[in-house]
């Protein structure tokens, strides 16, 4: 392959299950900035997209390269520091902590100016902290033990502990499922603003929340490109409404 402008270049990539292939000669390319939604029907391999980007399923062939570097050769811990943050369907935060302790936690460690004084360190974090807490609505919580959160607060937290590491891709998988109808709206809106600064790739099934966010839909099925276009062209598409919507 050669040297795109892409921040995500996929390309052939497959996986075997004992023979299966969950994803199957995949290539989708996302841009700068873009907020990409992928749909499709249960078991289509949606989350397995995610799990090879982030290394936690290693590919049967193929490529992914992040900012043209090639991540199928890299350990998750890598693909982190390279700069890609995903979130799974259960939110995985520290129930016994507070918001702002989850939040400073996720600050990566041996950030900062090498040899800056402690002082300095712990301001800039804080700092770090409460951008990120306004970013997720969850300024007013900080001293709030995680716990107490509602569920929809508990999934922008995740989120937020994700920001706290600056990811230019993020990955979320489900991220409005049992929220209510506001908090859905309020993530709308919160995914909107951070694909500002840098590229987001969403799983959903609720059509009006992705409606909202996509600039692009990917559908999947049975490990492949069903369609790909804007959100209107994929709700008009015979195809996607046999195997997808119309259910
Ligand atoms: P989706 O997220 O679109 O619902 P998944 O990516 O979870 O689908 O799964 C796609 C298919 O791959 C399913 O048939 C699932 O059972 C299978 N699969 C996923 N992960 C594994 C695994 N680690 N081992 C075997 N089969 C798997
Ligand atoms: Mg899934």
């Amino acid at each position: 392959m050669s040297i795109t402008d892409f921040v995500l270049a996929v390309e052939d990539l497959t996986v075997s299950f004992d023979g299966f292939k969950a994803v199957d000669k995949l290539t989708m390319y996302i841009d700068k900035n873009e907020l990409r939604v992928v749909i499709g029907p249960n078991g289509a391999g949606k989350t397995t997209v995610l799990d090879l980007i982030c290394g936690k399923t290693k590919s049967t062939s193929g490529s992914i390269k992040f900012k043209n570097q090639e991540l199928t050769k890299l350990s998750e811990h890598e693909i982190v520091r390279a700069g890609v943050g995903r979130k799974f369907q259960t939110p995985s935060i520290y129930e016994n902590l507070s918001v702002y302790q989850n939040l400073e936690v996720s600050y990566p460690k041996g950030r900062g100016v090498f040899g800056s004084l402690f002082f300095k360190q712990t301001a800039e974090v804080e700092n770090r902290v409460r951008e990120v807490a306004a970013e997720i609505l969850l300024s007013d919580a900080l001293d709030m033990e995680a716990a107490l959160l509602s569920h929809g607060q508990k999934q922008w937290l995740e989120i937020g502990m994700l920001l706290m590491q600056d990811p230019e891709l993020l990955m979320l998988d489900e991220p409005v499922a049992g929220m209510s109808a506001k908090e859905r709206d309020q993530t709308a809106d919160l995914l909107n603003r951070i694909c500002k600064n840098r590229s987001v790739i969403v799983i959903e099934h609720d059509m009006e929340f992705v409606k909202k966010i996509a600039h692009k839909v990917t559908v999947l099925h049975q490990g492949k490109i069903l369609a790909e276009d804007p959100m209107d062209k994929v709700q008009a598409n015979e195809k996607v409404i046999e195997v997808y919507l119309g259910h």
